[in-house]
Protein backbone atom coordinates (compact mmCIF):
# COMPACT_ATOMS: atom_id res chain seq x y z
CA UNK A 1 0.00 0.00 0.00
CA UNK A 2 1.30 3.61 -0.51
CA UNK A 3 0.86 6.35 1.83
CA UNK A 4 0.74 9.05 -1.34
CA UNK A 5 0.34 7.30 -4.60
CA UNK A 6 1.76 9.09 -7.08
CA UNK A 7 1.94 5.78 -9.60
CA UNK A 8 -1.80 5.66 -9.59
CA UNK A 9 -2.38 8.84 -10.76
CA UNK A 10 0.77 8.95 -13.21
CA UNK A 11 -1.08 6.08 -14.95
CA UNK A 12 -4.03 8.04 -15.29
CA UNK A 13 -2.15 10.75 -17.18
CA UNK A 14 0.83 9.43 -18.62
CA UNK A 15 0.56 9.96 -22.02
CA UNK A 16 -0.46 13.46 -21.58
CA UNK A 17 1.90 14.45 -19.28
CA UNK A 18 4.67 12.85 -21.60
CA UNK A 19 3.18 14.69 -25.01
CA UNK A 20 3.52 17.83 -22.75
CA UNK A 21 6.79 17.69 -21.98
CA UNK A 22 8.14 17.01 -25.23
CA UNK A 23 5.95 20.27 -26.34
CA UNK A 24 8.83 21.74 -23.95
CA UNK A 25 11.49 19.88 -25.40
CA UNK A 26 10.55 21.12 -28.99
CA UNK A 27 10.20 24.56 -28.20
CA UNK A 28 13.73 24.96 -26.26
CA UNK A 29 11.96 27.86 -23.49
CA UNK A 30 13.31 26.12 -20.28
CA UNK A 31 13.48 28.97 -18.87
CA UNK A 32 10.08 31.40 -18.88
CA UNK A 33 8.46 28.89 -21.23
CA UNK A 34 4.97 29.46 -22.42
CA UNK A 35 3.73 26.65 -20.35
CA UNK A 36 4.18 29.01 -16.95
CA UNK A 37 1.53 32.06 -17.57
CA UNK A 38 -0.57 29.47 -19.50
CA UNK A 39 -0.68 27.65 -15.34
CA UNK A 40 -0.55 30.55 -13.86
CA UNK A 41 -3.59 32.46 -15.39
CA UNK A 42 -5.45 28.69 -14.82
CA UNK A 43 -4.70 29.01 -11.09
CA UNK A 44 -5.32 32.46 -10.86
CA UNK A 45 -8.69 31.62 -12.14
CA UNK A 46 -9.32 28.71 -10.20
CA UNK A 47 -8.34 30.52 -7.13
CA UNK A 48 -10.09 33.64 -7.72
CA UNK A 49 -6.88 36.08 -7.12
CA UNK A 50 -6.23 38.64 -10.16
CA UNK A 51 -2.05 37.60 -9.45
CA UNK A 52 -0.10 34.28 -9.75
CA UNK A 53 3.10 34.26 -10.09
CA UNK A 54 4.68 30.50 -10.23
CA UNK A 55 8.21 30.32 -8.47
CA UNK A 56 10.53 27.76 -7.22
CA UNK A 57 9.27 26.13 -4.52
CA UNK A 58 6.60 26.65 -1.49
CA UNK A 59 9.68 27.88 0.63
CA UNK A 60 10.33 30.30 -1.88
CA UNK A 61 7.43 31.40 -2.18
CA UNK A 62 7.25 31.94 1.48
CA UNK A 63 10.43 33.82 1.33
CA UNK A 64 9.32 36.08 -1.93
CA UNK A 65 6.49 37.34 -0.17
CA UNK A 66 8.54 38.46 2.97
CA UNK A 67 10.56 40.13 0.51
CA UNK A 68 8.36 41.67 -1.05
CA UNK A 69 6.51 43.21 2.18
CA UNK A 70 9.55 44.32 3.18
CA UNK A 71 9.70 41.82 6.08
CA UNK A 72 13.57 41.72 7.58
CA UNK A 73 15.62 43.06 10.85
CA UNK A 74 13.78 44.15 13.94
CA UNK A 75 10.59 42.63 12.55
CA UNK A 76 8.66 39.91 14.65
CA UNK A 77 6.47 37.85 12.18
CA UNK A 78 4.16 35.39 14.06
CA UNK A 79 3.49 31.66 12.90
CA UNK A 80 2.64 28.25 14.52
CA UNK A 81 5.13 25.87 15.90
CA UNK A 82 2.97 22.76 14.50
CA UNK A 83 4.33 22.97 10.86
CA UNK A 84 6.68 22.31 9.03
CA UNK A 85 10.45 24.04 9.13
CA UNK A 86 10.31 26.10 5.81
CA UNK A 87 7.11 28.33 7.65
CA UNK A 88 9.81 29.59 10.26
CA UNK A 89 13.16 29.09 8.40
CA UNK A 90 12.04 31.99 5.32
CA UNK A 91 11.36 34.60 8.93
CA UNK A 92 14.91 33.93 10.21
CA UNK A 93 16.58 33.45 6.18
CA UNK A 94 14.81 37.60 6.08
CA UNK A 95 16.21 38.39 9.14
CA UNK A 96 13.38 38.89 11.16
CA UNK A 97 12.07 37.19 14.31
CA UNK A 98 9.79 34.17 14.24
CA UNK A 99 7.81 34.58 17.25
CA UNK A 100 5.60 31.41 18.23
CA UNK A 101 1.65 30.96 18.76
CA UNK A 102 0.11 27.46 19.53
CA UNK A 103 -2.37 25.97 17.59
CA UNK A 104 -6.39 25.38 18.31
CA UNK A 105 -6.67 21.69 19.32
CA UNK A 106 -9.36 21.38 16.83
CA UNK A 107 -8.37 22.80 13.89
CA UNK A 108 -4.28 22.21 14.53
CA UNK A 109 -4.03 25.91 13.03
CA UNK A 110 -2.82 28.65 14.92
CA UNK A 111 -5.23 30.02 17.36
CA UNK A 112 -6.84 33.67 16.88
CA UNK A 113 -6.75 34.96 20.67
CA UNK A 114 -3.60 33.49 21.52
CA UNK A 115 -2.23 35.48 18.61
CA UNK A 116 -3.92 38.64 20.19
CA UNK A 117 -2.24 37.84 23.20
CA UNK A 118 0.93 36.91 21.79
CA UNK A 119 0.99 40.68 19.75
CA UNK A 120 -0.01 42.58 23.49
CA UNK A 121 2.79 40.58 24.72
CA UNK A 122 5.47 41.62 22.34
CA UNK A 123 4.74 45.01 22.49
CA UNK A 124 4.93 44.87 26.09
CA UNK A 125 7.94 42.88 26.50
CA UNK A 126 5.65 40.66 28.76
CA UNK A 127 6.70 36.83 28.53
CA UNK A 128 4.40 36.57 31.17
CA UNK A 129 1.21 36.75 29.09
CA UNK A 130 2.46 34.48 25.98
CA UNK A 131 5.83 33.15 25.90
CA UNK A 132 8.22 35.25 23.81
CA UNK A 133 11.72 34.72 22.31
CA UNK A 134 14.26 35.62 24.98
CA UNK A 135 15.14 38.53 22.95
CA UNK A 136 11.58 40.13 23.01
CA UNK A 137 11.41 40.26 26.89
CA UNK A 138 13.35 42.91 27.34
CA UNK A 139 13.35 46.43 25.88
CA UNK A 140 16.33 47.27 23.11
CA UNK A 141 15.93 50.99 22.63
CA UNK A 142 18.59 50.53 19.95
CA UNK A 143 16.88 47.35 18.49
CA UNK A 144 13.30 47.50 19.26
CA UNK A 145 11.55 44.70 17.70
CA UNK A 146 8.09 45.50 15.75
CA UNK A 147 5.37 43.16 15.25
CA UNK A 148 4.89 42.91 11.67
CA UNK A 149 3.26 40.06 10.58
CA UNK A 150 1.46 36.32 11.01
CA UNK A 151 2.31 33.91 8.94
CA UNK A 152 -1.55 31.72 8.84
CA UNK A 153 -0.56 28.20 8.04
CA UNK A 154 -3.44 26.00 6.07
CA UNK A 155 -2.46 22.74 8.09
CA UNK A 156 -2.86 19.40 6.48
CA UNK A 157 -5.06 21.09 4.01
CA UNK A 158 -8.01 23.07 6.10
CA UNK A 159 -7.23 26.62 6.20
CA UNK A 160 -7.07 28.56 8.86
CA UNK A 161 -9.70 31.33 10.76
CA UNK A 162 -8.90 33.54 8.34
CA UNK A 163 -12.28 35.80 9.63
CA UNK A 164 -10.71 35.98 13.03
CA UNK A 165 -7.25 35.97 12.29
CA UNK A 166 -8.39 39.30 10.11
CA UNK A 167 -9.78 41.10 12.89
CA UNK A 168 -6.65 40.39 15.36
CA UNK A 169 -4.08 41.56 12.17
CA UNK A 170 -6.31 44.59 11.48
CA UNK A 171 -6.15 45.60 15.09
CA UNK A 172 -2.37 45.11 15.32
CA UNK A 173 -1.72 46.03 11.88
CA UNK A 174 0.00 42.98 10.63
CA UNK A 175 0.34 42.13 7.18
CA UNK A 176 -0.91 38.51 6.39
CA UNK A 177 1.01 35.67 4.45
CA UNK A 178 -0.89 32.48 4.16
CA UNK A 179 1.17 29.16 3.82
CA UNK A 180 -1.14 27.39 1.51
CA UNK A 181 1.54 24.80 1.05
CA UNK A 182 -0.80 22.07 1.90
CA UNK A 183 -4.10 23.98 1.21
CA UNK A 184 -4.74 24.46 -2.50
CA UNK A 185 -7.85 23.39 -3.58
CA UNK A 186 -9.59 23.88 -0.12
CA UNK A 187 -12.08 26.03 0.49
CA UNK A 188 -13.03 28.67 3.66
CA UNK A 189 -16.86 30.13 3.70
CA UNK A 190 -17.53 30.07 0.34
CA UNK A 191 -13.89 31.27 -0.80
CA UNK A 192 -10.75 29.02 -1.61
CA UNK A 193 -7.38 29.02 -0.17
CA UNK A 194 -4.69 30.61 -1.50
CA UNK A 195 -6.65 33.76 -1.85
CA UNK A 196 -6.35 34.92 2.10
CA UNK A 197 -4.30 37.80 3.37
CA UNK A 198 -1.80 39.72 1.50
CA UNK A 199 -0.11 36.89 -0.17
CA UNK A 200 -1.07 33.90 -0.28
CA UNK A 201 1.62 30.71 -1.00
CA UNK A 202 1.56 27.62 -2.69
CA UNK A 203 3.70 24.32 -3.08
CA UNK A 204 3.61 22.13 -5.80
CA UNK A 205 6.49 19.48 -4.00
CA UNK A 206 5.18 16.08 -5.11
CA UNK A 207 3.68 14.98 -1.95
CA UNK A 208 1.17 18.02 -2.21
CA UNK A 209 -2.49 17.57 -3.36
CA UNK A 210 -1.65 19.65 -6.88
CA UNK A 211 1.88 18.45 -6.99
CA UNK A 212 4.90 18.76 -9.83
CA UNK A 213 7.55 16.14 -10.56
CA UNK A 214 10.22 18.02 -8.75
CA UNK A 215 10.25 21.60 -7.08
CA UNK A 216 8.02 24.33 -7.58
CA UNK A 217 5.71 27.17 -5.74
CA UNK A 218 3.36 30.06 -6.66
CA UNK A 219 2.65 33.29 -4.94
CA UNK A 220 -0.90 34.47 -4.97
CA UNK A 221 -2.15 38.28 -4.36
CA UNK A 222 -4.96 40.66 -4.87
CA UNK A 223 -2.56 43.75 -4.81
CA UNK A 224 -1.14 44.84 -8.16
CA UNK A 225 2.01 46.61 -6.92
CA UNK A 226 2.74 43.47 -4.40
CA UNK A 227 2.29 41.51 -7.89
CA UNK A 228 5.25 43.53 -9.53
CA UNK A 229 7.26 43.24 -6.61
CA UNK A 230 7.16 39.52 -6.24
CA UNK A 231 7.89 39.11 -10.25
CA UNK A 232 10.93 41.34 -10.08
CA UNK A 233 12.39 39.37 -7.07
CA UNK A 234 11.57 36.24 -8.22
CA UNK A 235 14.37 37.34 -11.34
CA UNK A 236 16.96 38.60 -9.15
CA UNK A 237 15.29 41.75 -8.66
CA UNK A 238 14.99 42.33 -12.35
CA UNK A 239 13.88 46.28 -13.56
CA UNK A 240 12.65 47.39 -16.98
CA UNK A 241 15.32 44.70 -18.63
CA UNK A 242 17.52 42.04 -18.19
CA UNK A 243 20.45 43.12 -16.87
CA UNK A 244 18.47 46.00 -15.32
CA UNK A 245 18.57 45.36 -11.31
CA UNK A 246 16.46 47.95 -9.03
CA UNK A 247 16.65 45.21 -6.20
CA UNK A 248 17.85 42.36 -4.86
CA UNK A 249 16.19 39.39 -5.42
CA UNK A 250 16.88 35.34 -6.19
CA UNK A 251 16.63 32.80 -8.87
CA UNK A 252 13.39 31.62 -8.01
CA UNK A 253 11.86 31.41 -11.05
CA UNK A 254 9.29 27.47 -11.54
CA UNK A 255 10.55 25.29 -14.52
CA UNK A 256 8.60 25.42 -17.26
CA UNK A 257 8.65 21.58 -17.41
CA UNK A 258 7.07 21.31 -14.12
CA UNK A 259 4.57 23.51 -15.32
CA UNK A 260 3.89 21.96 -17.94
CA UNK A 261 3.54 18.56 -15.32
CA UNK A 262 1.08 20.54 -13.54
CA UNK A 263 -1.29 21.91 -16.61
CA UNK A 264 -1.67 17.97 -17.04
CA UNK A 265 -2.31 17.29 -13.14
CA UNK A 266 -4.17 20.40 -12.76
CA UNK A 267 -6.98 19.29 -15.45
CA UNK A 268 -7.93 16.20 -13.11
CA UNK A 269 -7.56 18.23 -10.11
CA UNK A 270 -11.06 19.14 -9.32
CA UNK A 271 -11.99 15.98 -9.81
CA UNK A 272 -9.20 14.60 -7.35
CA UNK A 273 -10.52 16.61 -5.03
CA UNK A 274 -13.48 15.34 -5.17
CA UNK A 275 -12.17 11.70 -4.30
CA UNK A 276 -10.35 13.27 -1.63
CA UNK A 277 -13.31 14.17 0.44
CA UNK A 278 -14.89 10.46 -0.14
CA UNK A 279 -11.94 9.11 1.08
CA UNK A 280 -12.09 11.30 4.14
CA UNK A 281 -15.46 11.02 4.85
CA UNK A 282 -15.01 6.92 4.40
CA UNK A 283 -12.36 7.38 7.32
CA UNK A 284 -14.70 9.58 9.53
CA UNK A 285 -17.26 6.84 9.52
CA UNK A 286 -15.18 4.20 9.93
CA UNK A 287 -12.67 5.68 12.89
CA UNK A 288 -16.51 6.92 14.82
CA UNK A 289 -16.10 3.05 16.32
CA UNK A 290 -12.28 3.22 17.15
CA UNK A 291 -10.94 5.20 20.69
CA UNK A 292 -8.26 7.42 17.85
CA UNK A 293 -9.48 10.76 17.27
CA UNK A 294 -9.99 11.85 13.85
CA UNK A 295 -9.78 15.38 12.32
CA UNK A 296 -13.72 17.48 12.47
CA UNK A 297 -13.78 20.32 9.56
CA UNK A 298 -15.94 23.06 11.14
CA UNK A 299 -19.12 24.30 9.49
CA UNK A 300 -18.13 26.27 6.37
CA UNK A 301 -14.92 24.71 5.53
CA UNK A 302 -13.58 22.06 3.09
CA UNK A 303 -10.11 20.81 3.80
CA UNK A 304 -8.07 19.18 0.59
CA UNK A 305 -6.93 16.46 3.09
CA UNK A 306 -3.06 17.12 2.49
CA UNK A 307 -2.70 14.39 5.16
CA UNK A 308 -4.91 12.16 7.32
CA UNK A 309 -3.93 12.62 10.64
CA UNK A 310 -5.35 11.51 14.18
CA UNK A 311 -4.51 11.38 17.41
CA UNK A 312 -4.59 8.45 20.11
CA UNK A 313 -5.08 8.63 23.50
CA UNK A 314 -1.50 8.71 24.22
CA UNK A 315 1.81 8.84 22.93
CA UNK A 316 2.90 5.12 23.88
CA UNK A 317 -0.42 4.26 21.68
CA UNK A 318 1.43 5.80 18.63
CA UNK A 319 4.45 3.62 18.64
CA UNK A 320 2.16 0.15 18.95
CA UNK A 321 -0.82 1.45 16.12
CA UNK A 322 2.27 2.44 13.83
CA UNK A 323 3.51 -0.78 14.05
CA UNK A 324 0.55 -2.61 13.56
CA UNK A 325 0.03 -0.91 10.51
CA UNK A 326 3.64 -1.60 9.36
CA UNK A 327 3.50 -5.08 10.09
CA UNK A 328 0.81 -5.44 7.35
CA UNK A 329 2.20 -3.10 4.84
CA UNK A 330 0.54 -0.24 5.50
CA UNK A 331 2.69 3.24 5.65
CA UNK A 332 2.18 6.00 7.99
CA UNK A 333 4.27 9.00 8.75
CA UNK A 334 4.29 11.45 11.82
CA UNK A 335 3.43 15.13 11.29
CA UNK A 336 5.29 16.82 13.15
CA UNK A 337 7.38 14.98 15.60
CA UNK A 338 9.10 17.89 16.48
CA UNK A 339 7.65 21.89 17.61
CA UNK A 340 9.59 24.04 15.71
CA UNK A 341 10.22 26.25 18.91
CA UNK A 342 12.54 23.26 20.28
CA UNK A 343 14.20 22.47 17.34
CA UNK A 344 18.12 22.94 17.43
CA UNK A 345 17.71 25.23 14.75
CA UNK A 346 15.35 28.16 16.80
CA UNK A 347 17.29 26.93 19.98
CA UNK A 348 18.67 31.05 20.00
CA UNK A 349 15.21 32.28 20.31
CA UNK A 350 15.35 30.57 24.30
CA UNK A 351 11.84 28.69 23.83
CA UNK A 352 11.81 26.32 26.25
CA UNK A 353 9.29 22.47 26.96
CA UNK A 354 5.77 23.78 28.15
CA UNK A 355 5.80 27.06 26.32
CA UNK A 356 3.19 25.68 23.73
CA UNK A 357 1.90 22.58 25.31
CA UNK A 358 -1.05 21.91 22.60
CA UNK A 359 1.59 21.38 19.71
CA UNK A 360 3.91 19.43 22.22
CA UNK A 361 1.04 17.63 23.24
CA UNK A 362 0.07 16.71 19.57
CA UNK A 363 3.34 16.18 18.17
CA UNK A 364 3.86 13.44 20.97
CA UNK A 365 0.89 11.55 19.44
CA UNK A 366 -0.17 12.33 16.64
CA UNK A 367 0.38 10.54 13.35
CA UNK A 368 -0.88 10.35 9.77
CA UNK A 369 -2.25 7.48 7.38
CA UNK A 370 -2.37 6.66 3.78
CA UNK A 371 -4.38 9.88 2.11
CA UNK A 372 -4.79 10.12 -1.58
CA UNK A 373 -7.51 10.26 -4.03
CA UNK A 374 -7.26 6.62 -5.23
CA UNK A 375 -7.43 4.95 -1.90
CA UNK A 376 -9.82 2.00 -1.96
CA UNK A 377 -12.62 0.91 0.14
CA UNK A 378 -10.70 -2.40 0.76
CA UNK A 379 -7.33 -0.59 1.95
CA UNK A 380 -9.54 1.89 4.28
CA UNK A 381 -10.97 -1.06 5.73
CA UNK A 382 -7.70 -3.09 6.36
CA UNK A 383 -6.46 -0.14 8.16
CA UNK A 384 -9.50 0.92 10.11
CA UNK A 385 -9.33 -2.73 11.25
CA UNK A 386 -5.74 -3.02 12.05
CA UNK A 387 -6.15 -0.19 14.51
CA UNK A 388 -9.15 -1.08 15.84
CA UNK A 389 -7.72 -4.26 16.33
CA UNK A 390 -4.40 -3.07 18.46
C1 LIG B 1 5.69 21.71 1.99
C2 LIG B 1 5.53 22.89 2.86
C3 LIG B 1 6.29 24.06 2.67
C4 LIG B 1 7.44 24.14 1.71
O1 LIG B 1 7.15 23.80 0.40
P1 LIG B 1 8.34 23.28 -0.57
O2 LIG B 1 7.71 23.34 -1.91
O3 LIG B 1 8.69 21.90 -0.13
O4 LIG B 1 9.47 24.22 -0.43
C5 LIG B 1 6.00 25.16 3.45
N1 LIG B 1 5.05 25.12 4.39
C6 LIG B 1 4.31 24.01 4.61
C7 LIG B 1 3.24 24.04 5.66
C8 LIG B 1 4.54 22.85 3.88
O5 LIG B 1 3.83 21.76 4.12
Amino acid sequence: MQFIDLAAQQHRIRSIVEKRIQTVLNHGKYINGPEIPELEEKLSEFVGVPHAMGCSSGTDALLLALMALDIGPGDAVFTTPFTFIATAEVISLAGAMPVFVDIDPLTFNIDPAKLDQAVNALKSHKGDIHPLPVQAKVPDTRFEITPKAVIAVDLFGLPADYDRIMQVAEKHGLVVIEDAAQSLGAEYHGKKACSFGDIACASFFPAKPLGCYGDGGMCFTHNTELAARLKSLRNHGAGGHKYDNVRIGINGRLDAIQAAVLLCKFDIFPEEIGLRQEVAHRYSQMLSDTTLTAPKIPEGMMSVWAQYAILPKHGAARDFFQKALKDKDIPTAIYYPKPLHLQTAFKNLGYQPGDFPVSEDYSSRIFSIPMHPYLTHQDQELIVKTLSLT
